[in-house]
């Protein structure tokens, strides 16, 4: 084997998803696929989300909505969070797809240049991240109401902690903002479905939860990720290994360069704490990530391997990330241009 090898499991997100749509209870799911569906294609993960009932997607961007249309068809709904940025309407339009406007500015963007498009409304509730101010939200709100927004949606910057007070806080902005509107509104990403039933609305937004990662802690492991050993040389006591030396060898140590670095994703900062894994068997790296290979001390293992693992059952997104000190967000959405991409599970 001469590439990386990138197993991303459909069968899993689809289950992962049907969990989420089940604990969102009467709220409809709908599905997350913003930056290529966290790095897992985005084309792919949301053709099998449809076939598994998904109708509601979100992206990030409108580019990203216009490559989503062509993989989703014309009857799903495409919502964009960045809503209707000077330069999108022609995506807009062309694609069809659902703005959620964030200020008074959006808001005169999208009637002059496409009125009678349909639109959603994205408020801030206290993130201070995106969406409308409360202020703005009622000064608008009245002229709004009657061309009948599609939803009203707003983000928890805390649910991932289901004890924080700001949870709450954010809860009772939206209802403050939103009770009888009549709309028909989002409030909760993959940790606020796990909130409860007073967070879920009409239509939820789980992402990561799909693909695997916390907060959702029940989620069936998505990807796979093999790499091959290019060499593998013994070193003594008190070589060093990689660049600045900053691994020496303890003792006699048999050292396996691997075909992936911080390159392909494999942040830098798993540097002195990173693991790889020949089944069950952990196989630490020493010296530093390079841009396209790493050393792993296999000494202790009975022969050199010819693939190492870094995403396998013993140790999913999280815990890399945990090593990199960072998230399962980014471990995901970082993953490189250059492994061999296989899914696995059925197709749409
Ligand atoms: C990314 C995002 C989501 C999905 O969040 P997860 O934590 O991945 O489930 C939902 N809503 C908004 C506004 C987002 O930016």
């Amino acid at each position: 084997m001469t590439q990386a090898q990138l197993t991303i499991d459909l069968d899993a997100i689809a289950a992962n998803w049907r969990a989420l749509a089940r604990l969102s209870g009467a709220a409809e799911a709908g599905a997350v696929v913003k930056a290529n569906a966290y790095g897992l294609g985005a084309g792919r993960v949301a053709a099998r989300l449809q076939a598994e009932g998904a109708f509601s997607f979100f992206v990030a961007e409108a580019q990203e909505g216009v490559a989503l249309r062509a993989a989703v068809g014309p009857t799903a709904d495409i919502y964009v969070f960045t809503g209707h940025m000077a330069g999108d309407t022609a995506a807009i339009e062309g694609a069809g797809l659902i703005p959620l406007l964030n200020s008074p500015e959006q808001v005169a963007r999208h009637r002059a240049a496409l009125p009678g498009h349909v639109f959603g409304v994205q408020l801030d509730t206290g993130m201070n991240r995106l969406g409308m101010e409360e202020a703005d939200w009622r000064a608008v709100a009245p002229e709004l109401l009657a061309l009948a927004p599609k939803l009203v949606m707003s983000h928890l910057a805390c649910a991932d902690e289901p004890g924080h007070a700001m949870n709450g806080q954010q809860l009772a902005a939206f209802r403050r903002m939103t009770d009888r509107t009549g709309l028909r509104r989002s409030l909760s990403a993959t940790g606020g479905i796990l909130l409860g039933a007073e967070y879920h609305f009409d239509l939820t937004r789980p992402g990561i939860g799909s693909y695997g990662g916390q907060p959702f802690a029940e989620a069936r492991p998505v990807v796979h990720l093999s790499l091959p050993v290019v060499q593998t040389r013994t070193v003594d006591a008190g070589e060093t290994v990689g660049y600045g030396n900053t691994w020496t060898a303890p003792h006699a140590a048999r050292i396996a360069t691997v075909s992936a670095g911080y390159a392909d994703g494999l942040l830098r900062a798993l540097t002195g704490h990173g693991r790889l894994y020949c089944g069950d068997t952990p196989c630490p790296l020493v010296g530093r990530v390079s841009m396209d290979l790493m050393g792993v001390d296999v000494t202790h293992l009975p022969e050199a391997p010819e693939t190492l693992d870094i995403l396998c059952p013993a140790q999913g997104v999280d815990r890399l990330a945990e090593a990199a000190g960072t998230i399962g967000y980014e471990i995901l959405t970082s993953l490189g241009g250059r492994y061999a991409r296989t899914y696995t599970g059925t197709d749409a």
